[in-house]
């Protein structure tokens, strides 16, 4: 075991990640009631009930990587109920096209952090948020730069994981005292501060689900 990650690693972690947003809901809900309209918890479990059904309908046939998470990435884009659907959908799908061509050959380090910038470069495209705007890109964006730094210092692909899982966590902690700039939320101006932005901790929770999936790699 070289620590690469291959497709029924990859499906495990998506799995671990859905079940992370399923039990965290009721917090997601609460968190968007602040300065958003409370939907984001429901919207979250949507877009990963979608993700399962593409896990369940690749179970039966032999996919690539790349093409498993282009399929996760258009199945959440199709996600209606605003901003998450497109944002998360963009990152899967970019990550899935920029790993197509490693075919069915299991993802090292250097080539999970490539895939991981493209994906960021792909919700990039649908918002000019910067981390501070008190946005899932503040969670993102550490958990990427972690990614990479981790393949830069030669770690494995599961190390990476397991750092851009912390990263997300403390991109997310550091929302609470940002005020929104993007999203609904900015409408509440300096009354933003003060709670976690809801699309932030989502990312969180599915970087931990992600080292869920990779630490249970037999
Ligand atoms: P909506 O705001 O459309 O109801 P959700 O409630 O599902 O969508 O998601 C809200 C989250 O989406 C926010 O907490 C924020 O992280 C993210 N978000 C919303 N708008 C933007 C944007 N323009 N750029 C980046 N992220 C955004
Ligand atoms: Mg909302």
């Amino acid at each position: 075991m070289d620590g690469s990650i291959d497709c029924g690693t990859f499906t495990r972690m998506l799995n671990e990640a859905a079940k992370r947003v399923r039990d965290n809901q009721d917090l997601l809900t609460r968190l968007d009631s602040f300065g958003g309209d409370g939907d984001h918890g429901t919207t979250m479990v949507r877009a990963v009930g979608q993700i399962e059904k593409v896990l369940c309908a690749a179970a039966e046939s032999a996919v690539t990587i790349g093409a498993l998470l282009r399929d996760v990435g258009w199945a959440v884009m199709g996600v209606d109920g605003g901003a998450t659907g497109p944002l998360l959908g963009s990152f899967f799908s970019a990550m899935g096209d920029r790993l197509e061509e490693t075919g069915h050959e299991a993802v090292d380090a250097g080539r999970l952090a490539a895939a991981l910038s493209a994906g960021l470069d792909g919700v990039q495209k649908y918002t000019k948020a910067r981390v501070g705007d008190k946005t899932m890109i503040d969670a993102l964006e550490p958990a990427v730069g972690a990614a990479n730094s981790a393949a830069e210092a030669g770690r494995s692909a599961r190390d990476a994981i397991l750092s851009a899982a912390d990263a997300a966590e403390e991109g997310a902690r550091a929302t609470r005292s940002m005020q929104a700039r993007f999203g609904r939320a900015k409408n509440l101006g300096p009354d933003s501060v003060g709670n976690e932005d809801p699309g932030a901790v989502s990312v969180s929770l599915l970087f931990r689900g992600f080292a869920d999936g990779v630490k249970n790699d037999g």
